[in-house]
C-alpha cells in the first residue's frame, strides 16, 4: 500500500517533470501517439448486433438467438483488446495512469459519433468497494465521465453498486462467467430511475457476462432501454481440451495464446 502510494507520486512528480510518454510505444509527447492511435484494430462493423462479438457479417449470433443479453439493448465494444489498447488500459488500471482515461474516453465518443446510441445518461460498471479503495479510483468511471463531459450528459454514480466481489473470470466459460456473475450487482439504495435510457460503460469485455449483470441491477433501478459500450472486445478463453490440463501454468499460456 505505502509502495503503491510512493510510486503514485513519483509518478505524478515525473509528469510534471517531463511530457507524458506513450503508452503503447513509450516516446515521449503524448499519452497515446498518433502512429499507436493508428495502430488501434477497430472491431468494425461485422458483428453481432445484439452482443457485438466480431463475426463474418453483421447478424444476431447464433448464442444471441437462444440466449440474447438481455435486458441490456445491445453491448459495443470500440478495438478489439491486445497490443496498444492492452497496453493503454493495463497502464490506466494498474499503473494509475488516470490521465490515459481522456484518450480513451474520446475513443467511446468516437466511436459514439459514428454510431449513435440514445442514452440520457452515463454509468460505469461499478467496482466492489474493496476494490476500489485498493486501486484508488474506478477506471470505467474515469471513461464514463469524461464521455459525460464530451457529450453533455449525465454522469451518474448512484444507480447500482457491487455487492459481491466475484472471482477472477479469465479461466471460466461462458455458462461459468453467468453463473458467477448472478447477484454480484444491485441497485443502489434511493436509486430511482423512470425509464431514463442508459449507457454502462467500461474498459474492457470478454463475454459480457458482467455487463449483462449489471444491466440487470440498472434495470431493477428503473432504467429503461439500456446500452452497453466499452473500449476494448477481448476474446473471450479458448475452452481447454482434457489432453491440455496436465500442462504446466507456462505451458497452458502458450498453447492457448498459440492458438488465438
Ligand atoms: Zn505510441
Ligand atoms: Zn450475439
Amino acid at each position: 500500500m505505502l509502495r503503491q502510494a510512493l510510486r503514485r507520486s513519483r509518478d505524478a512528480l515525473l509528469d510534471l517533470l517531463f511530457p507524458p510518454r506513450c503508452a503503447g510505444c513509450r516516446r515521449l509527447g503524448a499519452l497515446l501517439c498518433p502512429d499507436c492511435l493508428q495502430a488501434l484494430a477497430p472491431v468494425g462493423e461485422a458483428i453481432c448486433v445484439r452482443c457485438g462479438v466480431a463475426t463474418t457479417a453483421r447478424c444476431t449470433c447464433i448464442t444471441c438467438k437462444s440466449d440474447p443479453p438481455d435486458p441490456l439493448r445491445g453491448m459495443r465494444g470500440v478495438v478489439f483488446y491486445g497490443g496498444v489498447a492492452a497496453a493503454a488500459i493495463q497502464a490506466l488500471k494498474y499503473e494509475g495512469k488516470k490521465q490515459l482515461a481522456a484518450p480513451l474516453g474520446d475513443l467511446l465518443v468516437a466511436y459514439l459519433d459514428a454510431h449513435p446510441l440514445p442514452f440520457d445518461c452515463v454509468t460505469p460498471a461499478p467496482l466492489h468497494a474493496n476494490r476500489l479503495a485498493e486501486r484508488g479510483f474506478n477506471q470505467a468511471e474515469l471513461l464514463a465521465r469524461r464521455l459525460s463531459e464530451v457529450k453533455g450528459l449525465p454522469l451518474r454514480t448512484d444507480l447500482v453498486f457491487r455487492q459481491r466481489h466475484t472471482s477472477q473470470q479469465v479461466h471460466l466459460n461462458r455458462q461459468e462467467r453467468r453463473a458467477n456473475m448472478i447477484d454480484a450487482f444491485a441497485p443502489q439504495p434511493g436509486a430511482a430511475l423512470s425509464g431514463e435510457r442508459v449507457l454502462l460503460i467500461d474498459d474492457v469485455c470478454t463475454s459480457g457476462a458482467t455487463l449483462r449483470a449489471c444491466g440487470q441491477a440498472l434495470a431493477a433501478a428503473g432504467a429503461g432501454e439500456i446500452w452497453a459500450l466499452c473500449v476494448a472486445r477481448a476474446h473471450p478463453p479458448i475452452p481447454l481440451e482434457p489432453w491440455q490440463q496436465g500442462l504446466t501454468p507456462a505451458q497452458l499460456f502458450m498453447t492457448v495464446s498459440g492458438d488465438a
